[in-house]
């Protein structure tokens, strides 16, 4: 008999009365979208929580990383992580910015600011914080600042996270934030701006309602950005969760790593920060061990994923230097399932698993 799937990811829900109180109070206020109470609480609840100066919610993560570009008149090339999501390159596409790819470090996966080398048509660079783990960032504060141009964080990943003491979202120019249904922190579809530069927050806010400024139709060219109330209101319910939330990933992933010491390899985090547990990689010997692992689970109805897979320069080839790091971590590095509601005794199986995949492949 086929166990039942245990998905890689399954959406945090909150109690439904809880929901359905906040969906009560939309119906009865008439007030459904266009920066109603809910936005505007959830926007004031997640700048305390996450410690930043200006946070802008929108409709997703990948429209915030495009806000951000906007906003700053990006244009020409940018340089950028290989190894992230596709948005945090086919958002500087869809902008007509080119992706300049730089190789990232073996060690923590994230952009290696001792390679970066730049040119004038380099006006920005776009870096992910991978798993959450804080992106070099003191090296490429540097080179930034050396260089004149912004610094922008695709933190997608890093909810949460803080960077000697305070928020990782109050380094650089601005950070983009995902609230999808997948990641640690959602609103089933949305986003967020985080910047501690307040007429960059308050050029986002106009560009993500059509550019209208205080009221009136600027000269800025907007779009549509918004976050709706029901969005919102899923936020708050989340919100209200959070800490449960963070501790149950932490045992989880504990319990992984402590299991699997000595027969994966991990991604190594940051000294000066603690990890938010957003994701669980780990690292295999091989692409043919990480073949049979994933095979081996498959069997066992147990979904895991390579991400990232493929290194971005395979979508979006560019004269970048070579991305031998970043093609060799992407084909060596697979995804747990990691959610609050995973069982403690699943994971067990689960590293049971792969140690018995790991042994019969080493022989
Ligand atoms: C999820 C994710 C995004 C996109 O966020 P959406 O809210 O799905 O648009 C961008 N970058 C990274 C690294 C992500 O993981």
């Amino acid at each position: 008999m086929v166990p039942e799937k245990t998905p890689i990811v399954s959406p945090f829900l909150p109690e439904l009365r809880r929901y359905n109180d906040l969906v009560s109070d939309i119906f009865n206020s008439g007030w459904i979208t266009n920066g109603g109470p809910l936005v505007q609480e959830l926007e004031q609840r997640l700048a305390l929580y996450l410690k930043v100066k200006n946070l802008v919610c929108v409709s997703s993560g990948t429209v915030a990383l495009q806000l951000i570009y906007k906003a700053l008149g990006l244009q020409g090339q940018a340089i950028t992580t290989p190894f992230s999501f596709v948005a945090t390159s086919s958002s500087l596409k869809w902008q007509g910015i080119e992706p300049v790819f730089c190789d990232i470090d073996n060690a923590t996966f994230n952009l290696n600011p001792d390679i970066l080398t730049f040119d004038q048509m380099n006006k920005a660079i776009v870096a992910t914080h991978v798993y959450g783990n804080p992106a070099g960032t003191q090296g490429l504060e540097k080179f930034a600042e050396k260089n004149a141009v912004p610094l922008i964080f695709d933190a997608a990943h890093a909810f949460g996270v803080d960077y000697h003491g305070s928020s990782i979202l109050s380094r650089g120019t601005a950070s983009a934030l995902s609230f999808h249904a997948t990641k640690l922190f959602h609103c089933i579809e949305g986003g967020a701006v985080a910047t501690n530069d307040d007429a960059l927050a308050d050029e986002v806010r106009a560009l993500r309602n059509f550019g209208i400024k205080e009221g009136q139709l600027s000269k800025l060219i907007g779009i549509n950005a918004k976050m709706s109330e029901f969005h919102a209101g899923m936020g708050l319910c989340v919100l209200d969760e959070i800490s449960f939330i963070l501790e149950k990933r932490q045992e989880l992933w504990s319990l992984y790593r402590e299991k699997l010491e000595g027969y994966v390899s991990f991604q190594k985090w940051s000294t000066s920060s603690q990890n938010n547990n957003s994701y669980a990689p780990v690292v295999f010997g091989s692409e043919e061990l990480l073949f049979s692992v994933k095979l081996a689970l498959e069997k066992r109805n147990i979904e895991t994923k390579r991400y990232f897979w493929p290194s971005l320069d395979s979508w979006y080839p560019s004269e970048s230097s070579e991305l031998r790091v970043s093609e060799d971590i992407a084909s060596r590095v697979l995804c747990l399932p990691l959610f609050p509601g995973l069982e403690t005794k699943k994971v067990i199986s689960i590293t049971e698993q792969i140690k018995q995949s790991v042994e019969q492949h080493n022989g």
